[in-house]
């Protein structure tokens, strides 16, 4: 073998959560397994993601690994939805306590991945001109882990500090006395717009289009409720596995407040019904209304509920009508959850620029240029997102049986069999893939039934002594077009939306609505079956 070569039963991509849980895993099944990272350290979305204000929307104690009795009975969160450095603490806990980073090569990126069919062998090349073969190759390389910068005319004339969300400094960023412009409105401005609001000089919130955004209600989480859910945990995670989304809702304590379960039919209400429920409830007022996520018309009057409680929140009238979201229906897009963001228009140092009045036009080298005026600023922040799902994938140069490219595969957009595994592409797995549930769900329940799967799946051609294993052309062509039916009709595909879920946030992307909408349950259910009549839909050959 060639020196700076070296062979591996797997080599896994990326030790985020996913690459993290993957190498317990194939260790505990005796599998030489290389994990190589682009980062320095483990926590792949909570070691980029160190924006001022970045937390999980999803309770802690559903957002965690289930797999350790232990680690899951040992680990205090201190909030209901704990904060970036506390998830970060988390992941570099397991690594610890796993002892992971021994088999994890960091600071070093796959730039290619190529499947040699006379050798069944996958040969992977670093940036740091290393090869490594394996007989399996998993791309754990995230959904969210490749940042967004939009092409701006005049970017690089800007004088100030430049920062985006999906890739912060470390050392994190001193804002006081600083004039700071924000571009976005999606989660990450969100949650970080109150925070930079109350360290910054002034902030300027470039927004093109506004968001609907749910108040997160977040506490601490006391010893007492903790105990309470960690004396519960079995029966909690076997509810999360069978959910539709991976969350019960349990940090919110059950039945609590905020658990309003959407039973009545808002297109029942009269006006003076709605106007006397947003002054008593809010936001969540909506939340108890069913036909709001199936019906246009009820979706409609349920965001004319949303924009009647912003302009009661935001004081100055021409800002809460900026704020407004309008010609898109609410659910479209990720929901949204936040702390103070409405609030945080209210202070004397944050402007909103409504960019429908009049986009940006150019970046100069002291701010922002847009047809409403020129905005002078010491700091631009973009927090404009991610090329989400196929961004990782398709930067690498993945080719499967005869070279064919992933890249051309995937030309209309991303094709898979269950999220899994690609056609021609044998022993590739991707975990939350498009066509899984992923980023629809608790990443966490979906991110640990892949592991599962594919461990088991590996396990099964041990035993067997199979050599490869790829779904049929007919399997994948039959998810595919599975996946795009059950989107049909949900707000996440109306015309007027446009999604990351999409592809519509990047120029160019085929608009394809790429998880899978089903629910967790019904999906973890569907790979079971999969499995249990002897792998259909995959080709497994000795
Ligand atoms: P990642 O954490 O993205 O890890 C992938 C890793 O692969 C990265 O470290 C990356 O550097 C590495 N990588 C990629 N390409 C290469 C390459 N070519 N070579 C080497 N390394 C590579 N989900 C939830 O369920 N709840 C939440 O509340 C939530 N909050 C989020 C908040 C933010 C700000 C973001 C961005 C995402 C959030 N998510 C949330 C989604 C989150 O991405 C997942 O929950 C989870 O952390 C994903 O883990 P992962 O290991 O699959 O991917
Ligand atoms: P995002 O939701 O894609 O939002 C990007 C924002 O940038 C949008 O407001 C977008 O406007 C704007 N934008 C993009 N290009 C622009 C341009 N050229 N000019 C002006 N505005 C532009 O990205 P994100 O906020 O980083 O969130 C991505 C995902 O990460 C979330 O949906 C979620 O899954 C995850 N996340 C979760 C949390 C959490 O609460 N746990 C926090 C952060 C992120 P348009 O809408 O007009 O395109």
């Amino acid at each position: 073998m060639n020196p700076s070569e070296s062979e591996f039963d797997v080599v896994v991509v990326g030790a985020g959560f996913s690459g993290m849980y993957l190498l317990h895993k194939l260790r505990q099944l005796g599998l030489s397994t290389r994990v190589i990272e682009a980062g320095d350290d483990v926590g792949g979305t909570w070691y980029w993601n160190r924006y001022p204000g970045a937390r999980c929307d999803v309770p802690s104690m559903e957002y965690s690994f289930s797999f350790s009795p232990e680690l899951q009975q040992e680990w205090r969160w201190t909030e209901v939805m704990a904060a970036q450095p506390e998830i970060l603490d988390y992941a570099n806990h397991i690594a610890d306590r796993f002892t992971l980073r021994r088999d994890i090569e960091f600071a070093t990126r796959v730039e290619s991945a190529h499947y040699d069919e006379s050798e069944q062998r996958w040969r992977i090349k670093t940036d740091t001109a290393r090869t490594y073969t394996a007989r399996f190759c998993v791309m754990a390389t995230g959904c969210l882990s490749v940042p967004n910068t939009p092409t701006i005319e005049g970017a690089e004339n800007f004088s100030g500090d430049v920062f985006h969300t999906g890739n912060w400094p470390a050392q994190g960023v001193d804002f006081s006395k600083r004039r700071v412009g924000i571009i976005g409105t999606g989660s990450s401005a969100i949650q970080a717009i109150p925070v930079i609001a109350e360290q910054a000089q002034h902030l300027t919130v470039l927004q093109r289009t506004p968001n609907y955004t749910m108040p997160a209600h977040n506490r601490p989480l006391s010893e007492e409720f903790r105990q309470q859910a960690i004396e519960n945990y079995d029966e909690i995670r076997e509810q999360q596995r069978q959910s539709m989304t991976g969350i019960v809702g349990y940090g919110f304590g059950f039945g609590g407040a905020d658990n309003v379960e959407p039973t009545e039919a808002i297109l029942e209400t009269t006006a003076a019904q709605r106007a006397a429920l947003v002054e008593q409830e809010g936001f969540v007022a909506i939340r108890r209304f069913a036909d709001v996520a199936l019906d246009t018309a009820a979706n409609e009057l349920a965001c004319d509920m949303y924009r009647q409680q912003i302009k009661r929140v935001v004081k100055d009238p021409r800002t809460a009508e900026g704020l407004m979201p309008k010609g898109y229906p609410m659910g479209c897009k990720r929901p949204v959850i936040d702390t103070h963001y409405y609030e945080a228009f209210n202070r004397d140092n944050v402007d909103l620029v409504d960019l429908r009045r009049g986009g940006i036009e150019t970046i100069t080298a002291t701010g922002v240029q847009t047809v409403q005026g020129h905005f002078e600023f010491d700091t631009l922040v973009y927090a404009t997102g991610f090329d989400a799902m196929t961004g990782a994938l398709q930067k690498i140069d993945i080719r499967g049986r005869k070279g064919e490219a992933l890249r051309d595969h995937w030309e209309a957009g991303p094709r898979s069999y269950l999220g899994l595994q690609v056609t021609g592409f044998p022993n590739l797995f991707t975990v939350t893939g498009p066509g899984s549930p992923s980023v629809l769900s608790n990443m966490l329940v979906s991110i640990e039934q892949h592991v599962d799967w594919i461990a088991d799946c590996l396990t099964h051609m041990r035993d067997r002594q199979l050599a490869t294993i790829e779904p049929t052309l007919a399997a994948e062509e039959a998810w595919v077009g599975h996946v795009n039916e059950v989107a049909q009709g949900t707000m996440f595909t109306a015309p007027s939306c446009n999604s990351w879920y999409l592809g519509a946030n990047i120029p160019g992307k085929p608009r394809i609505f790429m998880p899978y909408v089903g629910g967790v349950g019904e999906y973890r259910k569907k790979c079971d079956q999969v499995v249990a009549n002897d792998y259909e839909g995959f080709v497994l050959s000795a």
